[in-house]
């Protein structure tokens, strides 16, 4: 087990997932943290100053060998990502983060590393389980025949094996995680990357602070999802690290619901009600996704349970925040 001055380094630190991990582990008394991201200090969602900040691209090999340099545990959050908007229309992109796996996992194989995690995603799960709304939840098996989503979903896909057969053939290491959607304060909420839950709370509260009582919804609202608050995924992350689960395992929740029922509950927070105008021609990725938990809840017995509502009020709290301030909010 990992020891509170062992090093941790967090890769794709300034970013949402990366930035809430360091901070938790910070809460949890942990001394020796390197956080690592491409972007410049002040676009990070997260900053703290006792911990050891480096701005790189560990799309470079170099840059990863320096990164790893004593590292006991690696998370590796890194990657060019974002919602529907951004990962249907920037494909090259998405699959150039086999550049930053590739080099991460040599740099860990040189260095040693006891703990490799990565994180991949439910875009790895075939596009023929996902066709309808009502559809059956996703276990992992199911990413195999493979057709996951182009672009984003192979490169996780392809990332996955390659840690699956550094474990195998080099003996690092690895714990692989596969993200349903992920939400809550301290992420993306605008600028064309940003996710649904962040991208309606901002919607909302736009056409709630402008009084044009109207929405835009991607498609006809009826495609069907689950969301996950940052507080579950943090505690899944943790302990699937600490764990012996070295096969992909899903962590996201199976509260399933429409894309309208998510505006409704946004709605409700705002207190208004708004006049919904549906754009079929914008992305909306596949039909119906749900998570099957039924491995996670046998090895871990526990799986993500944050009731959506519960989530939605801090996340609209802050989205709502952000817009006032017109500045994105850096935490110190
Ligand atoms: P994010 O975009 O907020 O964070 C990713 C970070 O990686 C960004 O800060 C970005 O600057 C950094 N990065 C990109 N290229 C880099 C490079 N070359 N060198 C160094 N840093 C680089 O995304 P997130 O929501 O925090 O997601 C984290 C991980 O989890 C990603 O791998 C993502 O694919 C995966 N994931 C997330 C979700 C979700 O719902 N958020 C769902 C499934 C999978």
């Amino acid at each position: 087990m990992i020891q509170p001055n062992d090093l941790i380094v967090f890769c794709g630190a300034g970013g949402f997932i990366g930035g809430h991990l360091v901070a938790e582990y910070r809460k949890r008394g942990y001394t020796n943290l390197r956080a690592v991201d491409i972007k410049p200090f002040e676009e990070w969602h997260q900053l703290f100053p006792d911990v050891d900040n480096l701005q790189l691209d560990l799309s470079c090999r170099e840059n990863c060998f320096n990164a790893l340099e004593g590292a006991v545990w690696v998370y590796n959050h890194a990657a060019d990502m974002g919602g529907m908007g951004f990962i249907e229309t920037h494909k090259a992109l998405c699959m150039l983060s086999v550049l930053i796996n590739t080099h991460l996992l040599l740099a860990a194989k040189h260095h040693k590393v006891q703990r490799f995690f990565f994180a991949s995603s439910a875009c790895v799960y075939a596009a023929d389980k996902q066709t309808t709304t009502d559809v059956i939840p996703l276990k992992e098996s199911d990413a195999y025949p493979a057709m996951p989503e182009d672009g984003y979903g192979w490169e996780k896909l392809f990332s996955e094996r390659m840690c699956r057969h550094f474990r195998d053939d080099f003996n690092l290491d690895t714990r692989i995680v596969r993200y349903h959607n992920v939400y809550g304060p301290h992420g993306t909420w605008d600028g064309g990357r940003e996710k649904a839950p962040a991208a309606i709370c901002r919607k909302v509260a736009e056409a709630k602070l402008l009084n044009t009582n109207e929405i835009e919804i991607w498609g006809d609202g009826q495609q069907t999802r689950s969301f996950q608050y940052i507080d579950d995924c943090l505690q899944g992350t943790i302990a699937i690290m600490e764990s012996n689960i070295v096969d992909p395992i899903n962590l996201g929740t199976s509260e399933i619901v429409t894309i309208n029922q998510l505006v409704d509950v946004a709605e409700d927070i705002a207190q208004v009600k708004l006049k919904r105008r549906y754009n079929l021609k914008a992305p909306q990725g596949v039909r119906g996704r749900n998570s099957d938990n039924t491995l996670i809840r046998r090895q871990l017995n526990w799986e993500p349970c944050i009731p959506l509502r519960y989530g939605m009020e801090k996340t609209y709290a802050w989205v709502s925040e952000q817009i006032l301030q017109g500045i994105p909010s850096l935490t110190y």
